[in-house]
């Protein structure tokens, strides 16, 4: 399993509790961090005028993800500017290759108004995807911001996880004031997942990330190979 995201705090807002199930039930799990971020430079510091090093949040992501065996790999790309060219295509398509992808996870594609790179690198992947033979099921995350036509048919539960899903997000201390990284925020769209497709679930306090297929592929257990 292969999440694909633009920047380095969305792997965690988008399937952190998806991540940690599939690694729990033996899958090996690979987050690619396709920018650097710096240019992400949070409410506070940006006040204060204090910029990014290159470093900086690959630091954080690092710290995040610490002891729980999902593998990591940056691609350092500038933050802002992400286009669905053919070089963005090939770098996607070059990583799914290298670490034999069965399923991909990565930003909506119908995020009308999230952010750019997510909207730009949602398109690049799930084309990357078509061409990597391994790959048989593309979900893409919730936006993070909430006026889009995001319309999920997949439900993973995370209630188990919920409290670690927040812990990894503070982990992202240069980016601390976003309201989308706040506890509260989290678990909204975690009980909102379930009220939207589950509601005697939610009704019973289960949390959700919720997910998009682009491919989604059923087979029975001799075909997976
Ligand atoms: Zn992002």
């Amino acid at each position: 399993m292969v999440a694909v995201v633009a920047h380095p705090d969305d792997a965690e807002l988008l399937c952190y509790g998806t991540l940690r199930r599939a690694a729990a039930a033996g899958a090996v799990v690979t987050v690619v961090v396709v920018t650097h971020g710096a240019n992400g430079v949070g409410l506070t510091d940006a006040a204060d005028g204090r910029r990014l090093g290159p470093h900086e949040r690959a630091e954080e992501v690092r710290a995040a993800w610490h002891s729980t065996g999902i593998q990591l790999a940056f691609l350092g790309l500038p933050d802002g500017a992400l286009v669905a060219d053919r070089q963005l295509i090939s770098a996607v398509e070059a990583e799914l290759t290298r670490l034999d992808c069965t399923l991909l996870i990565t930003h909506s594609l119908n995020a009308d108004t999230d952010h750019q790179d997510h909207r730009a690198l949602a398109a690049a992947a799930a084309n990357a995807a078509t061409r990597v033979t391994t790959c048989h099921t593309v979900l893409h995350g919730e936006p993070h911001a909430p006026r889009t036509a995001f319309a999920p048919t997949v439900l993973v539960d995370i209630t188990d996880i919920l409290d670690d899903k927040i812990a990894a997000l503070a982990a992202h201390r240069t980016q601390a004031g976003r309201w989308y990284l706040s506890r509260d925020y989290t678990c909204h769209r975690a009980a909102q997942a379930g009220w939207r497709l589950r509601p005697a679930a939610a009704a019973a306090g289960r949390a959700y990330e919720a997910f998009e297929t682009s491919v989604l592929t059923l087979f029975s257990q001799e075909d997976r190979s």
